[in-house]
């Protein structure tokens, strides 16, 4: 199976091997989607994590070991579905056709588990609908 996850780090755990310990030991595939990694101050991964679910489960249970917060891409991309107004925008420049239009009802539907949380919607959705936060 193929999951999404948010790694928050601290002051103190920014610099832990996180990639090559969930590689090594969990037989995980890891395709980094976003990093900001800065020296000393609170920094973020975003993970595809691709591998079997309980070796999955493990390597997210020692990484909340080493206190490196671990969190669903759910959570960190959100819809307004009170304010989407259905207009297509993003679902043209989404890499990942997260966003698309189911048919023939043409609405523009979102599904969170392909989202890479590039953030490219933020800025062309007009009603702001979209929200990246980490
Ligand atoms: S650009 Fe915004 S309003 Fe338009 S379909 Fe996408 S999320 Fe909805
Ligand atoms: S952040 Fe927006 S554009 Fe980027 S992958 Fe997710 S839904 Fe698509």
């Amino acid at each position: 199976m193929k999951r999404i996850y948010v790694l928050h780090f601290t002051q103190s755990n920014y610099d832990k091997p996180i990639v090559y310990q969930l590689i090594k030991n969990y037989d995980l595939i890891i395709n980094i989607l976003r990093a900001v990694i800065l020296p000393r101050q609170e920094s973020y991964l975003v993970l595809e994590i691709e591998g079997e679910e309980d070796l999955i489960n493990k390597g997210l249970d020692c990484l909340r070991e080493s206190q490196v917060a671990v969190e669903s891409i759910r959570k960190s991309v959100k819809r307004n579905e009170e304010i989407c107004t259905s207009c297509g925008a993003c679902t043209a420049i989404c890499p990942v056709g997260a966003l698309y239009i189911e048919r023939p009802s043409m609405k523009v539907l979102f599904a969170p588990e392909k989202c890479s949380a590039c953030g490219l919607c933020v800025n062309v959705c007009p009603p702001r609908a979209m929200e990246v936060n980490f």
